[in-house]
């Protein structure tokens, strides 16, 4: 049995029953059964039933919002915008349905068309940090273009998964056209990485498991989006509105106990503008609520689990710049924590995945650069600056697939996000995530006589 946990409590909320190799193979089979029947659905029909499930994530927003709050600890108001998001990317992808279309091109001797073709079954993959967020953003395209699904959410965070599967079905979106299992990665993900009958693996999670996915799928050539770890920058240049870029860098690093593989948890600061950015990162985090995930006014909650904030202390050595309180009793609590740092630094270097701010100073901007794109990872970052020909030159300049400008906002609904390098590859969200989830097929007539 797993005991999912509410890692504010340390209590268990729920007791479930976890797959094997058999019920895996059997949702595989329940898919591919399926997807013959799904992939003939009218686009219009099949935009149709994701809208309807568009609407019933809206008309269940709270209940799913408390599932998320409870079951990973983070803020029930964060929590209410990531069900937010759920619903707009479902509706996204409702549109999307019949927006993508093949060509027809030009050649002698007959009429060339290409298709979009759907891959067929889908295995998706996803983190504990935004479950049910992440598990939409896969979730959207594969259906969109007639793929069928089986979802694995993380061990630690099943609950909210579950309950989309019952929505899922309310929403009349046919019986094995999504499947969810709970179960562990070493056996019920790799047995999807491995299985024949699934034609690509949507991937988020660690650098490391996604290594050993994308090995996995070599042996059946199986198409991979790979979404994995992140150790992004925030570039801040003496001439920003330092007051403006204080004030959002605490939410950058810390925000969902900085559980985020967007968080800007390096922070570059040109050497002019160090001391008195520092003072005033110190004190915006000094306001940082840290406290119970149901409470209105909370910021930031716990981390996921003990196990968890046993390797993120491992990274703060020393007396830290800053170190934030945490609530007394249970609860898996870790304080904000900003330290004075080098790049060459391990907390520099790792992805923490927890409230950890390492700050840096930079003599230029082609020391800026540098730093920033001395890290195996490129998701992320942000540039604040005045001088808008250099924020742009820089962003051209940063190895990693979501920049921002004087803003740290890496995901909108309609806007490719996704890696470079150890970041991973493919992109999610926006238009581009059907190409994903889609095949070309071309197919040529002769019209000789
Ligand atoms: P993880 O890699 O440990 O697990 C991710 C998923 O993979 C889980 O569902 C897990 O059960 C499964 N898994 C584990 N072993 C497997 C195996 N051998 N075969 C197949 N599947 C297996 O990651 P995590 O700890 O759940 O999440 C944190 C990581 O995810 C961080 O590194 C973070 O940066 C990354 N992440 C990336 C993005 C992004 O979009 N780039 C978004 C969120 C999180």
């Amino acid at each position: 049995m797993l005991s999912v946990l509410n890692p504010a409590t340390e209590e268990s909320i729920a007791e479930l029953e976890q797959a094997g190799v058999e019920e895996t193979d059997a949702a595989i089979a329940r898919a591919k059964a399926a997807f013959p029947a799904w992939r003939k659905v009218a686009p219009t029909d099949r935009g149709r039933l994701l809208r309807r499930l568009a609407t019933l994530v809206e008309e269940n927003a709270e209940e799913l919002a408390r599932i998320e709050s409870r079951n990973v600890g983070k803020p029930i108001s964060g929590a209410r915008a990531e069900i937010g998001m759920v619903a707009q990317v479902f509706h996204f992808y409702a549109g999307a349905v019949d927006k993508h279309y093949g060509e027809q091109i030009p050649v002698g001797g007959g009429v060339d068309l290409t298709f979009r073709e759907p891959l067929g079954v889908v295995g998706l993959i996803v983190p504990w940090n935004f479950p049910l967020n992440i598990a939409s953003w896969k979730i959207g395209p594969a259906l969109a273009c007639g793929n069928t699904v089986v979802l694995k959410p993380a061990e630690l965070t099943p609950l909210s998964a579950l309950r989309l599967g019952e929505l899922v079905l309310e929403a009349g979106i046919p019986e094995g056209v999504v499947n969810v299992l709970v179960g562990k990665g070493s056996v019920v993900g790799a047995r999807l990485v491995e299985h024949p009958d699934v034609a690509k693996i949507g991937f988020t999670g660690s650098t490391e498991v996604g290594r050993g996915v994308m090995a996995g799928a070599a042996a059946t050539i199986k198409r991979v989006t790979l979404e994995l770890g992140g150790k992004s920058a925030n570039v801040v240049f003496a001439d920003a509105d330092l007051e403006r870029t204080a004030a959002a860098a605490p939410y950058a690093v810390f925000d969902n106990a900085g559980q985020d593989c967007c968080a800007r948890s390096r922070i570059l600061v040109e050497r002019g503008a160090y001391d008195r950015f520092l003072d005033l990162l110190v004190d915006a985090t000094r306001g940082v609520k840290v406290g119970d995930p149901e409470d209105e006014a909370t910021e930031m909650g716990p981390l996921i689990s003990a196990a968890h904030r046993e390797g993120v202390s491992s990274y703060v050595e020393g007396e830290p710049a800053f170190r934030g309180d945490t609530p007394d009793g249970p609860g898996f609590w870790f304080p904000c924590t900003i330290v004075e740092a080098t790049n060459e630094d391990r907390v520099a270097r790792e992805e923490v995945f927890g409230p950890v701010a390492a700050v840096i100073p930079f003599e230029d901007e082609a020391d800026a650069l540098r730093i920033a794109n001395e890290t195996p990872y490129g998701l992320s970052g942000s540039i604040w600056t005045r001088d808008g020909a250099r924020a742009l030159r820089v962003a051209r300049g940063v190895e990693a697939g979501v920049l921002s400008v004087n803003s740290n906002s890496s995901v909108r609904v309609s806007t490719p996000f996704g890696g470079m390098k150890q970041s991973g590859f493919g992109r999610e969200l926006g238009m581009q995530a059907l190409e994903g989830y889609s095949e070309v097929k071309n197919v040529f007539i002769s019209t000789e006589e």
